[in-house]
């Protein structure tokens, strides 16, 4: 420890450390409390402003702040509410015979000083959802959140505050150096939501300390659309599920692998579908957001003079506008797999559609990339969906829709390696913020004793009674 006396955040976490038995041993009341007045500042005190820093920082429309911000923690913490009594308490497991005269049990206990690490594209609902999760399951935590968008990292500050004491819970604010020198404080536990690449960063960070993890993640998310499907209801579903928040989402439909017979049809009913949502001129309309820096702007650009260069098909968008940050929604087909849109995750308004001609061939395709966050699937076939649900991984799956699985808190959310370790939401989120402690408790002479040493005589033959029948 010594060597972190230094760190900046060395004192703050120092007065966690002293806390944690406290709020560790805090009841269910208590809980409940701290949580109804998160809730009341989001959806009451703090409502407006957050609706108007969202604006500031990527052009969100109020709706989907609503929507994807404000009713999701809100719904985090009315859900919490609801099951929090069942998931503290200890839960009872059975004893084998061999271990007459003892009962057993799971005691859900707090992991104790957490660290949050949070992107931009929903600020607060991957801030506050993790740290719902960390209050329901006793801890402290110091969060840090995105750099990117500066309005709503300040909000959320004030909002903690106002809330907490900071031997609870507070926030940071400040550049990458700022999660580097957290992640030398050795931390219980660690919860990152951002990309693979400082996903591994935070993991061979939380090694140092062999602190626990989870690592919720993006990638590339396939979406299946086969020749069965209905194309209308696939179309409208995937124009929705990709340019919500400008294709911001790590949930998004990232490709469309469309059956080559259906590819034209479907492109026809995108097109329907994106002008029934944003009208001709998308730029104009208040149902569409913004990119969030210039630095993702000139990303996703490059992305699409490499597709213009390489001569693919623009079927839809393409056009820009830097000084607003605007990229049309664009759909793309007819790339080389030398494309860049088909290599990173694309994490903007960009859909590539890539072909295939029989679900082998698609299957062959996802599985040659990393394991997914989410895999939809468009099709009215039980044999098709079967067979890309029996041959493919992902971290969640919606057939005949996308991207709602996130919004059931009975779901597990999460990814599965590249695309993330652990999962999150509801119980799932309280479980991985708590360590399930083992506990036998001896109430009478315990059969086990029978066999302590010195080994002799019938010890031998118990021993051998014991493998054979308990
Ligand atoms: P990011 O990984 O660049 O940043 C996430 C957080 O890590 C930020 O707070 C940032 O300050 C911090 N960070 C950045 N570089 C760091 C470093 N070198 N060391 C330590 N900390 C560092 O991700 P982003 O651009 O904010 O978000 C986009 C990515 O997040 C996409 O890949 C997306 O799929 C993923 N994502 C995943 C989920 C999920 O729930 N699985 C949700 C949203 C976004």
């Amino acid at each position: 420890m010594t060597k972190n006396t230094n760190n900046p955040y060395y004192n703050l976490f120092q007065k966690q450390k002293s806390n944690q038995y406290k709020v560790a041993n805090s009841t269910y009341n208590q809980r409940i409390n701290k949580l109804n007045t998160l809730k009341r500042a989001i959806e009451i005190t703090f409502r407006d402003d957050i609706k108007e820093a969202l604006y500031n920082d990527l052009g969100k429309p109020d709706v989907e702040s609503e929507m994807t911000e404000i009713y999701q923690i809100v719904g985090d913490i009315k859900y919490v509410k609801s099951n929090l009594h069942k998931w503290m308490r200890n839960k009872k497991v059975p004893t084998p015979l061999s271990m007459l005269g003892a009962s057993s049990y799971i005691k859900y206990e707090a992991k104790g000083v957490c660290l949050i690490i949070s992107p931009w594209n929903f600020p607060f609902n991957l801030t506050f959802g993790p740290l719902v999760s960390a209050i329901a399951a006793g801890n402290t935590a110091i969060i840090k959140p995105s750099e990117m968008t500066p309005h709503s990292s300040a909000l959320m500050k004030k909002i903690v505050q106002s809330v907490f004491s900071e031997d609870e819970v507070a926030l940071v604010e400040g550049e990458v150096q700022s999660s580097t020198d957290l992640l030398k404080l050795p931390f219980n536990h660690i919860f990152f939501t951002g990309s693979p690449v400082v996903g591994k960063i935070v993991m061979k960070a939380a090694a140092e300390h062999l602190a626990s993890i989870t690592l919720e993640l993006g990638g590339k998310s396939p979406t299946i659309v086969d020749s069965t499907a209905n194309l209308k209801t696939a179309a409208k579903k995937i124009m929705w599920g990709k340019f919500m928040n400008c294709g911001q989402i790590c949930v998004s439909p990232d490709y469309a692998l469309v059956d080559e017979t259906v590819k034209d049809a479907f492109i026809k009913e995108c097109k329907t579908w994106l002008k029934e949502y944003y009208g001709e001129n998308p730029e104009t309309s208040d149902s569409y957001g913004r990119i969030v820096t210039s630095k993702h702007f000139n990303r996703l650009k490059a992305h699409l003079d490499d597709a213009k260069s390489k001569h693919a098909t623009i079927n839809s968008g393409a056009n820009s506008n830097e000084d607003v940050k605007y990229i049309a929604p664009t759909i793309v087909s007819d790339l080389g797999n030398d494309a860049s849109l088909l290599e990173d995750e694309i994490f903007g308004p960009i859909l590539p559609i890539v072909t295939y001609k029989t679900i082998n061939e698609a299957i062959e395709y996802i599985n040659t990339k990393e394991r997914p966050l989410a895999l939809y699937i468009y099709s009215k076939s039980k044999k098709n969906t079967k067979q890309l649900l029996n041959n493919t991984k992902a971290g969640g799956t919606c057939i005949n829709n996308n991207i709602i699985h996130y919004a059931n808190h009975n779901l597990p959310f999460g990814g599965v390696n590249n695309s993330g370790i652990g999962k999150s939401h509801g119980y799932y989120g309280f479980k991985a913020f708590s360590n399930e402690r083992a506990v036998v408790k001896q109430h009478t002479f315990g059969i086990t004793e029978l066999l302590f040493p010195p080994y002799t005589g019938i010890k031998e033959k118990l021993a051998r009674l014991t493998v054979k029948w308990f």
